[in-house]
């Protein structure tokens, strides 16, 4: 390996990937590309374009690079003395209680440990909270419930060995692309292994589905109480495994019948055909080696818990667990989500996975720490943090690689909370995000490619995360903000780390403090760890106590659970509709959820144009009878409100949608567009044992936008969104280009538009004077083109229209990013808004190879009627695979997965 190539893993999605980052740049001043990492086991080499992009966004696009103290930079030992003698001040007036840390799935295990330790151990208050609250609570409190800790009992690699895998609220084909991808080519390779989708939206991973059950939002836990049922009238449980190593069968069957008596009457409640669900009866009972994968379609409910626990039942009645091929199986978010969880970064955890009430476990943790001030109780959970801080409860909040402004529910609330909190410190990587807004100390962190730690992936695989590249300006990790600002508040001795692996192995040493097998999570093999090991450390799934240095596959097989008599216990559950319930008023059920090319709140994935061209405006996805009855056009923009606020999205007319459900994604932020952060209409309603918000329910109405002008400017450099903000635009969204910028715009109201052009040109760095406006206005269809040359360079176009229905933009951004002379043939065809010599390949289907719908359709017609010779012609499909589901549908548009309609 070249001497500048480091391994390290993605700052993504849970499946973890490892990859190897190249700190040569070429000609341009760029980064190479990374690669996959061949030996990691997550993916073997494999990445999707959001991770093969990565190298795209090492940027100094917007880092922040220095602290600030109250709007005023300044260095970092004014801004730690700031951070220490505030919280200080208000700990000592208020209480422990008045201080929180609001942490982040992004940030590193150890940055989470010594977080973790300051709060719990040192103030004394367990306000520690994360943003994977959002993500995966739901199915830890579903796992602790059953097992009697939260542990995750699969591996990758038992869904490449099950016959049957069935995928419950998870649309991994976008949101967990490697892990899709290998599940795919296991399926290939074994092809009666049988998929089946459970999901409202016919979605991507659909596409390899035997099939779909596209349920009511929400009654997943029916199914699964049903199937418990079904189990049992068919003589499929594995009674000797009930007898010998659960709790609590015989209520839970009776629940299960009393609350899913019979096939029918569950169908109806889960808006799915009997036969469908007959047939996911079948599967199950004559498949035993089944993995149930389920991710945030379960999780984000009120009755999330009970959902994972409808799961789990089912495994365990049938002894389904702990072997290859079989389990209960929570795919996290977040990359290091699961190593928050070992470090017990939750305000209902301790550490390492010991909880509040867990029998001698607050002693256990204080002389290990040597801890002065142990708190001694659960803490807020992020909806109730934020509630208290708005009640002025919690008065210091250190917000921690995180944008709650956009992620949290009722985001309105969240803003009110932050305004009335005393003490906002947030550190982030970014100057501007929606919550930095809010911050009265700005600190700046090192990111992706600068941090250096470990990160623990869905499969309890932990692998480092390397710092490859010097931190930027004064940006610092956050282990070590942490400990400086806790030295500064006089707990030197706990927190004299000299490097991160000095935290891992506390960490390490604390998994098996005293713990002779009592808790899962023991990484004791590592609490010696020296820098020369942790730098050569190999990805290894967690427990890893000493004597095992190989780690471990699978766990629970043995039977041993963690509850007091060491046997799993069955939960009863009466599976129940969302909180959230359309009426007349909002008659319209939204779904949330994420975009193939986009993660987050995309202040990395925005920053680069190739992640951009998937998709690359919010939208609302609608069916084409809602469409219809609307009166709705694609593309145009429409208000999407309810009590808590009011949007305004592009339409996508679908098929894929049911009647009266809509779906919008979550990624936009007040950064990249005007009116898009979904979260703004989602009621903060939790699930009352995992205090996980109902983010993927919400009721809105849909109205039209008439009168509107659209538009969209393309231009050499970032225009300042606050002029569209001024000129009261209902929408506009900022779009990343290789050199430059695109801006789509919709406005109501009389502009003058050659003045609106000249005016948003003259707030630029481009000299107004100096160049030539080429002008088009056509009274008969209304539409306005402008554009501005300097010395026959393009540096700018405008284009306005009533049509929402824009023309091509492809070409233009080339003519601008290419920055040479225009020829006479260009000059007029930016005037007519058409270049006959540029194809237009459509939507972008394969990032990868840029390669859009129009030229695999037009390929199709060609002749080329499968994927390979798709692949062989446009190469689109053969590199990460993610665009593969979208290929399908474009070569037989009428395939489906068997669906209940
Ligand atoms: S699947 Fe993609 S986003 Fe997820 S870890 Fe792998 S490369 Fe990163």
């Amino acid at each position: 390996m070249p001497a500048k190539e480091m391994k390290t893993t993605c700052p993504y999605c849970g499946v973890g990937c490892g990859l190897k980052l190249n700190t040569d740049i070429n000609e341009q001043g760029e980064f190479l590309p990374v690669s996959g990492d061949e030996t990691h086991p997550a993916n073997f080499g494999s990445l999707c374009v959001k991770g093969s992009s990565l190298s795209q966004t090492l940027v100094s696009d917007g880092r922040l690079l220095n602290p600030y103290v109250d709007g005023k930079q300044t260095d970092w030992h004014t801004a730690v003395d700031e951070v220490a003698e505030r919280i200080k001040a208000i700990v000592e007036k208020h209480g422990p209680d008045a201080f929180a840390f609001y942490l982040s799935g992004q940030i590193l295990t150890e940055d989470y440990y010594v977080a973790n330790k300051l709060a719990k151990g040192f103030i004394g208050t367990a306000n520690v909270d994360t943003n994977s609250r959002l993500c995966m609570a739901s199915a830890v409190v579903g796992y602790k419930r059953a097992f009697g800790s939260d542990t995750v009992p699969c591996s990758y690699e038992d869904l490449e060995t099950c016959d049957l895998l069935i995928m419950v609220g998870s649309n991994a084909a976008w949101t967990h692309p490697v892990l899709y991808q290998r599940i795919v080519a296991a399926k290939k390779l074994r092809p009666w292994m049988k998929v089946v989708v459970i999901d409202p939206r016919k979605t991507a991973t659909c596409d390899i589905a035997d099939l779909h059950l596209a349920i009511t939002p929400g009654s997943d836990a029916a199914i699964f109480s049903y199937l418990l049922v079904a189990s049992a009238d068919t003589k499929h449980l594995d009674t000797a495994y009930i007898d010998q190593f659960t709790n609590g069968f015989e209520g839970c069957i009776a629940q299960a019948r009393k609350v899913t008596p019979d096939l029918n009457s569950t169908a109806e409640f889960c808006g799915v055909a009997p036969d469908d669900l007959e047939l996911l009866v079948r599967f199950w009972c004559s498949t035993e080696k089944t993995v149930s994968f389920y991710s945030q379609g379960v999780n984000q409910s009120a009755t999330g818990v009970d959902k994972s626990n409808a799961i789990i039942n089912c495994h365990l009645a049938t002894g389904r667990l702990g072997k290859e091929g079989m389990g209960p199986f929570s795919i996290t978010g977040q990359p290091n989500a699961m190593g928050g969880r070992e470090v017990g970064g939750l305000a209902n955890q301790l550490a390492a996975h010991m909880d509040f009430a867990t029998p001698g476990a607050i002693d256990l943790v204080k002389d290990f720490w040597q801890a002065p001030n142990m708190a001694k109780e659960n803490g807020l959970k992020a909806v109730d943090l934020f509630k208290k801080m708005e009640e002025g409860k919690v008065k210091v909040v250190w917000i921690m690689s995180t944008n709650p402004m956009v992620s949290l529910p009722d985001t309105a609330q969240v803003q009110r909370a932050l305004e009335a909190c005393d003490l906002v410190i947030v550190s982030d990587i970014q100057v501007n995000t929606d919550t930095s807004k809010f911050a009265d100390i700005l600190l700046p962190a090192t990111g992706w490619s600068e941090k250096d730690g470990t990160v623990t992936n869905s499969e309890r695989r932990i692998s480092r995360q390397r710092g490859i590249l010097p931190a930027p300006g004064e940006a610092r990790h956050d282990w070590q903000a942490i400990c400086d600002v806790a030295k500064a508040l006089g707990f030197v001795s706990g927190f004299s780390y000299r490097a991160p692996h000095e935290v891992f192995a506390e960490h390490a040493a604390l998994s098996c403090f005293k713990n002779n097998g009592k808790r899962d999570f023991d990484i004791g093999h590592f609490s010696q760890i020296n820098q020369q090991e942790y730098d050569a450390l190999l990805p290894v799934q967690w427990p890893v106590p000493k004597g095992r240095p190989e780690g471990t596959k699978r766990v629970l097989a043995d039977g041993r659970f963690y509850t007091p008599n060491k046997k799993a216990n069955f939960i009863s559950i009466t599976p129940q509709k969302p909180i959230q319930q359309v009426n007349q008023t909002f008659p319209y059920l939204l779904n949330t959820g994420r975009i193939r090319d986009q993660w987050h709140t995309m202040t990395r994935t925005g920053k680069t144009d190739t992640l951009s061209r998937h998709i690359d405006q919010p939208y609302l996805a609608i069916s084409p009878k809602d469409a219809q009855t609307l009166n709705l056009v694609e593309k145009q923009v429409v208000s999407v409100s309810n009590e808590l606020g009011q949007l305004f999205l592009r339409v996508k007319i679908s098929e894929d949608q049911k009647q009266g459900q809509v779906f919008a994604p979550i990624h936009w932020t007040a950064a990249y567009a005007s009116n898009a952060v979904i979260s703004a209409l989602i009621e903060p309603v939790v699930d009352p044992l995992s205090g996980q918000p109902e983010s993927k329910i919400g009721r809105v109405k849909i109205e039209a936008k008439t009168d509107l002008t659209y538009g969209f400017i393309i231009i050499n450099q970032g225009l300042k969104t606050t002029e569209f903000e001024d000129k009261e635009m209902e929408y506009w969204c900022q779009i990343p280009l290789k050199k430059g910028k695109r801006y789509e715009l919709a406005f109501s109201g009389q502009h003058n538009l050659a003045a609106l052009a000249c005016e948003l040109l003259a707030k630029t760095s481009i000299n107004a004077h100096q160049g030539q406006w080429l002008e088009y206005e056509n009274p008969i269809n209304q539409s306005k083109r402008y554009a501005y040359l300097i010395d026959d360079v393009v540096q700018a176009v405008f284009y306005f229209s009533p049509n929402c229905e824009l023309v091509d933009t492809a070409w233009l951004v080339d003519l601008v990013e290419s920055a040479s002379k225009v020829t006479p043939q260009e000059r007029s065809a930016i005037l007519v808004g058409r270049l006959a010599s540029i194809e237009d390949k459509g939507r972008l289907i394969c990032s990868c190879f840029d390669v859009g719908e129009k030229q695999i359709r037009n390929a199709i017609k060609a002749g080329e009627n499968d994927l390979v010779s798709l692949g062989k012609r446009l190469k689109c499909g053969t590199n990460c695979g993610s665009c593969i589901p979208e290929i399908n549908a474009c070569l037989s548009p009428n395939r489906r997965a068997v669906t209940s309609g």
